[in-house]
């Protein structure tokens, strides 16, 4: 067991004083671990894995908040639809329009975000900022409701680069919420860069090495 209650207590109440929401990752980390936190008041945990999450949730307390924060194929998606809180990494219309489906199948609206490429990275996933306005322009989906957008910098020592790329990240995001009313969630910081994300105005982390430890 390797959950940091420290480093639990300390980010919390950072957080707590600037309104973000703490998605804790616990992708390869045990179920065991997951209860640790929940015990601690923690409900919000994110997955990578579609069937990593479908087992964990079987396992765990009803009440979790599930984000989905990995990369999703459009035909694993029935797996999760029936009781994700929140898809992050969408990356393709086709992707969208799965969720609307299966939102439909299960009757209820899944919330997800549309993920953005800001990072130097060719191999980091996303839409670039014609694409986010098109979609939300034609905004035809009833079961699939995009409340915000997700975005991962550059993995890099180069904290400047790091922080304008949030910096972009969060001027799409203004310019979004101008097209689609309702538009809440900016998903930006991860351990290594949450602090500079919640300067640059990310409303939700999502952090894991910082409280489970490295994987
Ligand atoms: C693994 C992962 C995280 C958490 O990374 P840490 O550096 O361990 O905090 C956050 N976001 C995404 C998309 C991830 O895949």
């Amino acid at each position: 067991m390797s959950v940091n209650k420290q480093n639990y207590a300390s980010i919390r109440q950072e957080l707590g004083a600037s309104n973000v929401t703490l998605v804790a990752v616990s992708k390869i980390k045990p179920a065991g671990d997951i209860q640790q936190l929940y015990d601690l008041g923690q409900h919000d945990f994110g997955e990578n894995y579609v069937q990593e999450l479908v087992e964990k949730q079987s396992l765990l307390p009803t009440d979790i908040r599930w984000h989905f924060i990995g990369h999703l194929q459009s035909n694993k998606v029935k797996y999760i639809a029936p009781f994700v809180h929140l898809i992050h990494g969408v990356t393709s219309v086709s992707t969208l329009k799965e969720i609307n489906k299966q939102g439909q199948k299960n009757n209820r609206v899944i919330d997800c975000l549309l993920q953005v490429h800001i990072a130097q990275e060719e191999t980091k996933f996303g839409f670039d900022a014609n694409e986010i306005e098109t979609i939300l322009s034609n905004n035809e989906y009833t079961h699939a409701n995009i409340i915000g957008l997700m975005g991962m910098a550059s993995f890099s020592e180069d904290l400047t680069q790091v922080r304008t790329e949030f910096a972009t990240l969060k001027k799409l995001f203004d310019q979004a919420v101008l097209l689609k009313p309702g538009f809440n969630t900016l998903s930006m910081g991860m351990s290594g860069d949450y602090k500079l994300a919640i300067e640059e105005g990310s409303t939700m982390v999502r952090i894991g090495s910082l409280l489970f430890g490295n994987r």
